[in-house]
């Protein structure tokens, strides 16, 4: 061998070495640090996996943050891995015996993959499916997002079908979260408004069957569950009261037919209920969908003539203006009076101006809409937050035809006086009117959700209280407060008195378009008097009056709140 022959091999040598070491140290790197990791994968490759949740996504809370609203609870279920058994036949039949139905009606799902079976079992069945003893066919706990009867339903909203490609495009959009064609995806309420953050990227809980490649259980692992702590899901941690908005719908069920109930805190305008009818069920949307067309309308951020209740308004304006004082007199001509009829056809003749609010006399408050002017009534209006559709975290797009400058219109403020003609608020604006009017004379922003929760547990978004500020002054309040205890002591509104607490409110009565005789009934008011906690709106459409049809409503609710059953 030459030296030129030696050299050239000596280069050789050393341009193989430098190509092949840094191959066997990364070799090496993997082997020795991602090697379990490889294996794991390897592993997972030949998993058969039944996720042990129906809907992987945060739950949706009240404001104890630990009790859910949807009311999801575990129930046992069939679950099937159908590559690791080997006589299906023989099982379907076992199981087909145990379950009652024919061994034909579950063999779709032995032919098809790892699931579990809709079917719900009771604890005799559940034993007996253990002691068949057959690999791949067991009974598990499932989690099911939604209860039979589930609460603030309109609140919540409800999942359906990626609708179109399109949808699907914009929710991968979203964030980081992938969504599949095949995926359940909120259609309304916090389940639209929060979609993104409750989303979990995979369920939190799994049956797994280990298998070798010829599909028998790998010995040793065989069938185990697992949890998931890490699957993007966020909650979302209301304001409402489990137990209030309980009471609420278990009175509405048996008193309201179509309306709305809001419940609010009346230390920091939190919303504590809020109910809607009629009423849809998140686990059962194919029966509602058949229901009236605006089943899925949630009712309390919906607008509506609010009726006599709007004379709260008026009445706060003209006092803290100082157009009237409570002894004032004035005079009621009835169905004939010449600005506008009064509901007491007779009419009320000469009456003072508290005894005008507490009999809810229309004349006098068309009147006193005259003297302060649409452009003063406005004002208050929109200060008792009127115009306001804000809701600190639910996101309802404003509805546009809520217009308080139509009372300006020409021949529109003798009515807008009395909450009928352009003047429509939602039933959660008229509970955070009267909030400022129990809180001193200062308006407090609704509030419906405190933040979101992440899987550690840590709020990962804080919606703080509402921000505030002063309507009328704190005697003019005062004043108004009295006044409200009028019409729940000797006015129209007697049938909402709770004793020993003691309530004030005002009653409205909106008539319908069309001649109907029917109308749309309210009462707004609060309780205790003494020291209010809580404000109180019930809505009762197509009812005989508010006196009459809202106000023991009203009173059936706060008697359930304080007083409750033992
Ligand atoms: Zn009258």
């Amino acid at each position: 061998m030459t030296i030129f022959q030696q050299k050239r091999l000596v280069k050789t040598f050393y341009i193989i070495f430098f190509l092949f070491v840094p191959l066997i140290i990364h070799l090496g790197f993997i082997q020795l640090v991602h090697g379990d990791e490889y294996k794991q994968k390897a592993l997972e490759q030949r998993t058969l996996k039944v996720a042990l949740e129906e809907i992987p996504r945060g739950g949706i809370f009240d404001r104890s943050g630990e009790k859910t609203l949807t009311l999801g609870n575990r129930e046992p279920r069939v679950v099937i891995f159908p590559e690791i058994i080997l006589d299906k036949e023989e099982a379907a039949g076992k199981l087909g015996l145990i379950l009652g139905r024919k061994p034909e009606e579950l063999t779709r799902y032995f032919e098809g993959r790892a699931c579990f079976l809709p079917f719900a079992l009771d604890y005799r069945q559940v034993r007996q499916i253990k002691e068949l003893g057959i690999p791949g066919i067991m009974a598990e706990e499932i989690y099911f997002r939604y209860g039979p009867a589930p609460l603030a339903a309109h609140v919540v909203g409800h999942l359906g079908p990626i609708s179109n490609s399109h949808q699907l495009e914009r929710l991968n959009n979203l964030g980081d979260k992938k969504y599949q064609l095949t995926d359940l995806v909120g259609k309304s309420g916090l389940e639209y408004f929060y979609e993104s953050q409750l989303k979990a990227g995979e369920s939190n809980r799994f049956a797994k069957a280990y298998v070798d490649v010829y599909r028998n259980l790998l010995a040793g692992l065989g069938i185990k569950r697992e949890s998931h702590s890490e699957t993007g899901r966020q909650d979302v941690i209301t304001t409402i009261d489990l137990d209030i908005q309980k009471t609420v719908e278990k009175v509405m069920d048996q008193k309201v037919q179509r309306g709305a109930v809001v419940v609010m805190d009346a230390r920091n305008g939190d919303l504590l209920a809020m109910a809607s009818r009629p009423n849809f069920n998140p686990a059962n949307i194919a029966l509602s969908l058949s229901g009236h067309k605006d089943t899925f309308l949630d009712h309390c951020t919906a607008l509506y003539q609010p009726g006599s209740i709007f004379k709260v308004v008026v009445a706060a304006a003209a006092l803290e203006e100082g157009l009237v004082k409570p002894t004032d007199t004035f005079v009621c001509l009835g169905e004939k009076d010449h600005l506008i009829s009064c509901w007491h056809k007779p009419g009320h003749g000469p009456i003072t101006f508290e005894e005008a609010f507490a009999q809810s006399c229309n004349p006098v408050f068309a009147e006193l809409g005259l003297k302060l002017g649409s452009v003063k009534l406005i004002s208050y209006a929109r200060a008792f937050g009127l115009e306001s559709q804000t809701i600190i975290g639910y996101p309802v797009p404003r509805d546009k035809r809520q217009n308080l400058s139509l009372i300006g219109e020409p021949y529109n403020l003798v009515n807008s006086s009395i909450g009928q003609g352009p003047v429509l608020t939602s039933p959660v604006q008229l509970t955070a009117m009267m909030n400022a009017i129990v809180n001193n004379g200062v308006y407090i922003e609704p509030r419906l959700v405190k933040g979101l929760r992440d899987e550690k547990g840590r709020f990962t978004n804080h919606f703080p209280m509402g921000s505030s500020h002063k309507v009328i002054s704190c005697e003019t309040a005062r004043e108004l407060k009295r006044l409200l205890s009028l019409v729940t002591t000797r006015g129209v509104g007697k049938e909402a008195m709770v004793p020993d607490y003691g309530t004030a409110g005002k009653t409205g009565s909106a008539e319908l378009t069309g001649g109907s005789k029917k109308v749309n009934a309210w009462f707004c008011g609060f309780a205790p008097f003494d020291k209010p906690r809580y404000i109180v709106t019930v809505l009762v459409e197509e009812g005989i009056s508010g006196g009459a049809t809202a106000a023991p409503v009203f009173r059936e609710i706060v008697e359930g709140i304080l007083l409750p059953p033992h």
